[in-house]
């Protein structure tokens, strides 16, 4: 369960470990035993879940949601998104939220906090997005799916989806362990099997 700051006693096993260098505005809910780390800095109005991690100089902001069990690692930025238990950000990704960025307004003024068009990136249970991936606004990543290194991600990836390259294309399918499935939809490595489904693939019974 998610406690404000605020109300968190220093004595709770469960209390979340934030280092001193790290900037957590108040206001910012934090779960139990979750772990932030050096130069971390996350908004006022987001929300984290239990057990996740977020590694040296982690950006989150825009209000954005992380589940529970997500690992955000070293130099991520999260902009508004929705990531749900068990997502894995690898060092450096990208997930982006204003479609049509610019800094100021036409008539030219500086744009302020209220002047972003917000389409955030949603990515769903146990999806895997890898180093110095971008993500852009409005996109779903689909449960499991994996994001190879450095693709930049302008469509949403179905469950399960294997992607690579700017821009992304699928070029397989991963398995809930992580490795790539072969033809026949099975897993080398631990022998899951896969169905097709309209939203991308699911475990067979
Ligand atoms: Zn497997």
């Amino acid at each position: 369960m998610n406690t404000p700051l605020s109300r968190q006693l220093v004595s709770d096993p469960d209390a979340p470990m934030i280092v001193a260098s790290a900037e957590v505005a108040a206001g910012a809910v934090v779960g139990a035993r979750t772990r932030i780390w050096h130069q971390a800095q996350v908004d006022a109005d987001v929300r984290l879940g239990a057990d996740c991690v977020l590694g040296k100089g982690v950006h989150i902001s825009s209000a954005a949601v992380i589940g529970d069990k997500v690992k955000i690692q070293n130099g991520c930025g999260v902009y508004g998104a929705v990531l749900e238990d068990g997502v894995l950000l690898a060092p450096g990704v990208r997930l982006l939220e204003d479609p049509a960025p610019r800094s100021v307004t036409p008539d030219g003024h500086l744009k302020g906090r209220d002047d972003w068009r917000r389409e955030p990136v949603t990515v769903r249970y146990g999806a895997t997005i890898g180093a110095n991936a971008v993500i852009v606004p409005g996109v779903t990543v689909g449960r499991f799916a994996m994001v190879a290194v450095g693709t930049v991600v302008g469509h949403d990836v179905p469950d399960h989806g294997l992607v690579m390259g700017n821009p992304a294309r699928q070029v397989g399918w991963a398995c809930q362990c992580g490795h790539r499935l072969d033809d026949i939809l099975t897993c080398p490595s631990c022998g899951r099997r896969y169905l097709r489904r309209p939203h991308g693939l699911s475990a067979a019974p």
